[in-house]
């Protein structure tokens, strides 16, 4: 069985725990690796290397540091195939979705490159008489990242490019269900020239996670994960007297309106609600159609759903892959199930679907639910599977409410011919993404990606110009050079300009 280990100082680490867990083939249902979950100890060494390399680190030039983010660049791009089947093995996302998202991870690796540009101060010449007024930004020493399973490669990268870019050094705990995509951006990060300490990994569960909430020499923490654990650490990390951003769980609305057309909107939506299995926080789960758009878009939807190849994801015809754990599959039928009792049609039922070959696989089958209510468990749980309630509004405004009622405020999206309604849309809803004939508007790297309401805790939003301002710190620098230090006599009034 091979044992994924920690990485530390450069090097893979075994530390001190024996504690293991399982990391399976979702599309097997077979145990293919252990992984060693951290002990606090284990957790202080990484932040021990970190905090040293920082003092290094945290001086180099911003053309050293940019050689290297360059040469990791090349080397994701050139390995991306081998990244998407490590991915696509332990998380089970089919192959063209795994390169899919390491290209996304790619971009704010790209976006970082800048970092010249991005950490550009601000000079304003004679405020005063003889005074000049500047600032620049540093970095804050040792900053850690915990990550989800449902993106293995491109969460760490809304974290760690940025954070090493602005002269930080790194702690990334990733998911323990699917560790390795991990260590092979570590492999190349050590390959690309980056110093040892700067980049370090940690595997483990809640014991390690708590190790680095606490730890006195992180500055920082960056997490993205379930609303619950998002909530526990902000307020944990908070307490500590950490900067915090906490990004959380999900449940995205797309409004189709009656004015839409039928074929494009049901395309879209099969793609964002059973892409990935439907395990992706943009993931549209509820379509809120609007007056005389929810038959024929419910017929259109159901037939691309049943037409959607549901496989393993190394297969090339495969559109869907399973879901990541057998509890998961188990928690996701039963959701369902509790639809069906609770009053809501199943226009399409994906329990109980058997790949052949795969017979032990996690797999869920797409499904739609139609006549979905807002008091429904299906509606108010994040389902986090290939599970699309359509829910019933009479008009635009009506479908707004539905949206802005709800907890959760990650994305949105309307289909639609009329702009009116799109403005009424983008400028109403209480939600931080939002896509216009977009289904899963993940904004581009230069952009701040984050939610509102319940899924995001904390001010900052994550990589763009958001996450250079979360990983460092401003300073302004108020100077005067008189051209003799001759006295001039004290003067005990407050500062004002001349
Ligand atoms: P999760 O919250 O279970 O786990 C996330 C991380 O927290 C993991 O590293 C895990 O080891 C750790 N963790 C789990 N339980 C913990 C505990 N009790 N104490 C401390 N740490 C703990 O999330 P997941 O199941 O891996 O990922 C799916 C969730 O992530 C979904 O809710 C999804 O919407 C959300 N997500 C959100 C975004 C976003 O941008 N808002 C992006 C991706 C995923």
């Amino acid at each position: 069985m091979r044992t994924v280990s920690h990485w530390i100082g450069g090097k893979p680490a075994t530390g001190t725990s024996t504690r293991t867990s399982p990391v399976w083939n979702p599309a097997t249902g077979q145990q293919q690796a252990e992984v060693l979950l951290a002990s606090t100890a284990d957790v202080d060494t990484a932040v021990q290397a970190a905090k040293a390399a920082f003092e290094t680190w945290g001086q180099s030039s911003l053309s050293q540091r940019t050689k290297v983010l360059f040469a990791f660049r090349e080397l994701v791009n050139a390995r991306t195939a081998e990244l998407a089947e490590i991915i696509s093995d332990e998380h089970g996302k089919v192959l063209s979705d795994a390169k899919g998202e390491v290209q996304r991870g790619l971009e704010v690796v790209e976006f970082a490159c800048g970092i010249p540009t991005l950490l550009k101060g601000e000079y304003s010449d004679q405020v005063s008489g003889g005074i000049d007024l500047f600032s620049f930004r540093q970095p804050l020493g040792v900053c850690a990242g915990i990550t989800p399973f449902n993106f293995p490669a491109m969460v760490p990268m809304w974290m760690y490019p940025v954070a090493i870019a602005t002269g930080n050094t790194f702690v990334l705990k990733p998911s323990e269900r699917d560790p390795s995509a991990s260590m092979l951006a570590a492999e190349l990060w050590a390959e690309a020239g980056l110093p040892d300490g700067v980049f370090n990994i940690v595997h483990g569960d809640k014991e390690a996670v708590d190790a680095l909430l606490d730890h006195p020499d992180v500055a920082a923490v960056s997490f993205v994960g379930s609303t619950p654990i998002a909530k526990y650490i902000h307020e944990r990390g908070i307490a500590n007297g950490k900067r915090v951003q906490a990004l959380g769980g999900a449940k995205n609305h797309a409004i189709v309106m009656p004015d839409a057309a039928v074929d494009y909107a049901s395309d879209h939506l099969v793609a964002a609600a059973f892409g990935s299995a439907g395990e992706r926080c943009m993931a549209i789960s509820a379509a809120v159609a609007v007056g005389s758009a929810a038959d024929e878009l419910v017929e259109a939807v159901s037939a691309k759903a049943r037409a959607t190849k549901v496989g393993p994801g190394r297969d090339a015809d495969s559109e869907m892959g399973p879901v990541i754990t057998a509890a998961a599959r188990d928690r996701i039928v039963e959701l369902i199930g509790t639809g069906e009792a609770q009053g809501a049609t199943l226009a399409v039922d994906g329990r109980g679907l058997s790949v052949p070959g795969h017979e032990d696989g996690f797999f869920v089958g797409p499904t739609v639910i139609d006549r979905v209510a807002t008091s429904m468990d299906v509606y108010k749980q994040e389902i986090f599977g290939p599970v699309l309630s359509v829910v019933r509004a009479d008009t635009v405004d009506e479908a707004i409410a539905i949206i802005n009622a709800n907890p959760y405020g990650n994305g949105t999206a309307i289909f639609t011919s009329s702009g009116e309604a799109a403005r009424r849309f983008q400028r109403g809803v209480n939600v931080g993404m939002i896509g216009i004939n977009v289904p899963v508007p993940v904004p581009m790297a230069y952009y701040s990606f984050g939610g509102w309401k319940d899924s995001l805790f904390g001010q900052s939003h994550i990589h763009g110009p958001e996450g250079v301002a979360f990983y460092t710190r401003a300073k302004v620098v108020t100077a005067r050079w008189p051209q003799v230090q001759a006295a001039s006599g004290s003067s005990f009034h407050f500062p004002t300009s001349t």
